[in-house]
């Protein structure tokens, strides 16, 4: 399992995602840069910062 916390890239948010694969954590982040970020669809701009910051869940 993956998990990513919005936190670690925007200080402030406590939104955190967490998926079988990377794949899957991308697809949550995208929609969450978009919807609760105000960034550009379809949000991929975020998938750099966010792959920085995924981790292996426990
Ligand atoms: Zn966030």
């Amino acid at each position: 399992m993956k998990t990513f916390a919005c936190g670690d890239i925007i200080p402030g948010c406590g939104a955190t995602f967490t998926a079988p694969d990377v794949q899957g954590i991308l697809v949550q982040t995208r929609r969450h840069a978009v919807e609760g970020h105000g960034m550009a669809e379809p949000g991929t701009v975020s998938d750099e910062p966010v792959l920085a910051h995924v981790r292996d869940a426990a």
